[in-house]
């Protein structure tokens, strides 16, 4: 299939290429556009309006208009255009799937994933809508009396990264919805038609103009730049590279403006002697392969002990080995490409100084040639683990194995990472496995589980893998502030 199959076309003509903003679908204030281009090919799948400082003012503006009588909206009102936006998600998940398929690069039937994994934070967040309770108590001393209400925190700059392009926008969009939250969203560049159906979808489910303004930009720092210095914006809520979210932090300071942060990761994924090897294999493929190994909770370092070290590589190498490299669309392909060719340069520098040092490729382990940004399926084997590709987020399919001693020493390891986001641990005995999680600094362990994110679980890190909670109670919580009323001996 390429890019002029008919279906891919007939998709493409029916989305949107303007900013959106205030309900109304327009080109940029200067004119300007960028390309989006298939990762498969290098070929252009799009152009779409490239937003301008002004334009994200624009934006702001027709949010803050409508954040007082938004946050007064019937929270059964707000809850029922999530419910009818997840309906209308699901009705079109073939749409979402060959769309991100098609700029993002992953393999259809993972497409489809997401969008079931993403259309859920619409599903979740419409009942948890009417749920947003208060409290209403006496205060110690015994006379007066307490009442403690949640207020939506106002209008928010959500910036979204390119590898889940439904999922990074629904994980904030739908909370921000149900605190009645005003919204300018950012797509990354790289995948930003995702957004743009999303948006129309949003806007079929009848959500009012102005509540959610899309702003796709070839510069994303001409919008946050000027929002952020803006006081009538109250939060940004933000996923991608610890890096970018740093400095976020630093320009959210000037205005103590409230921040989420999802940031980068380096799960570290513990085979102990007495796990199912099978399933630990099986696990590691979900946990490594789930989007070409583009995942902030990707695997990033095989730490097995060294009794079953051996056993372990050969199978996962067998299993990594057989995957098919492909185009997305292709029905036969199990690995798309990687999303831009200095993702893949940077993937082959992490392997290549591995093997300088000692590590041994036991499959893959070089780029695939031809066009689009393809990489082979790579298991490492006698990593050093003071290597650099253990110490850092790899972003492609490649799997460093390397081993421990004991359970302390796979407790040490799993901790030597400034990041704390996603962790797996195999193990068939339940008291290691609870140990273990008490011990390791992670925001997410997975127990004999290799995919755990879930709408209803608060998904988030610790250390510089950020703050902040997506999905579940806590995730709503992000976009609300509570106000405290004192109320004198009634
Ligand atoms: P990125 O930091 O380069 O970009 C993320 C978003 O920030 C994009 O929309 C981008 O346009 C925007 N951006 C870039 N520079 C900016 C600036 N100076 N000011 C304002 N916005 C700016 O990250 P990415 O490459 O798109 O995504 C990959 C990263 O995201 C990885 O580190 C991954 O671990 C992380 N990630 C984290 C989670 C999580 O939930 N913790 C989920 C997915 C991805």
């Amino acid at each position: 299939m390429t890019i002029t199959s008919t279906r891919e076309s007939e998709l493409l003509a029916t989305i949107p290429t303007g900013l959106l903003i205030n309900g109304q679908w327009r080109d940029a204030s200067d004119g300007g556009t960028f390309d989006v281009l298939d990762p498969a090919t290098g070929e252009k799948l799009a152009t779409l309006a490239s937003a301008t400082s002004a334009d994200a003012m624009a934006a702001l503006d027709a949010a803050d208009a409508v954040q007082a009588s938004w946050a007064r909206t019937a929270p059964r009102t707000r809850a029922e255009i999530l419910r009818r936006a997840f309906d209308l998600v699901t009705a079109r998940a073939d749409d979402f799937a060959l769309l991100m398929s098609l700029e993002m690069g992953k393999p259809v039937p993972e497409a489809r994933g997401e969008v079931t994994y993403g259309a859920e934070f619409l599903r979740w967040f419409s009942e948890e809508t009417v749920r947003d309770y208060g409290r209403y108590l006496t205060t110690p001393e015994g006379k007066n009396k307490i009442i403690v209400q949640t207020k939506p925190v106002g209008p928010c700059l959500l910036i979204t990264p390119w590898n889940f392009p439904l999922a990074m926008a629904t994980r904030k969009v739908a909370p921000a919805i149900a605190a009645g939250c005003t919204m300018v969203l950012k797509p990354a560049k790289l995948t930003p038609l995702t957004s743009q159906l999303f948006a129309q979808v949003m806007l079929e489910a009848g959500l009012p103009a102005g509540v959610l303004n899309v702003v796709s930009s070839a510069s994303a720092s001409k919008i946050s730049g000027p929002l952020m210095q803006d006081d009538r914006l109250r939060k940004v809520s933000f996923t991608g590279s610890t890096a970018v979210g740093k400095m976020l932090m630093k320009d959210a300071a000037d205005k103590v403006l409230r921040t989420s942060m999802e940031l980068g990761g380096n799960a570290p994924f513990l085979v102990f002697e007495d796990a199912d090897l099978d399933a630990a294999v099986e696990g590691a493929m979900a946990a490594k392969m789930r989007n070409m190994g583009e995942a902030c909770t990707a695997a990033n370092r095989f730490l097995v002990h060294e009794s079953v070290a051996e056993e372990f590589t050969a199978k996962f190498a067998a299993a990594m080995g057989a995957l098919k490299v492909g185009r997305g669309t292709d029905p036969e392909t199990n690995v798309g490409p990687l999303i831009d060719s200095g993702a893949r340069d940077d993937v082959h520098a992490l392997v290549a100084a591995a093997v300088e040092a000692g590590a041994v490729a036991v499959t893959g382990g070089a780029p695939v040639q031809g066009p689009g940004y393809f990489y082979a399926p790579t298991v490492l084997a006698n990593v050093a683990n003071d290597a650099a590709i253990l110490g850092q987020e790899i972003f492609g399919p490649v799997a460093p194995v390397t081993t421990f001693r004991d359970e302390a020493h796979a407790i040490e390891l799993a901790n030597a990472s400034e990041y704390g986001l996603a962790s797996y641990i195999y193990s068939r005995d339940h008291n290691r496995l609870f140990r273990v999680a008490e011990q390791i600094e992670f925001g997410l362990v997975g127990f004999n589980a290799g995919v755990i994110s879930n709408a209803a679980a608060p998904f988030g890190g610790v250390k510089q893998s950020g703050l902040g909670r997506e999905g579940g109670a806590e995730g709503l919580a992000e976009y609300t502030t509570t106000q405290y009323i004192g109320i004198a001996d009634p």
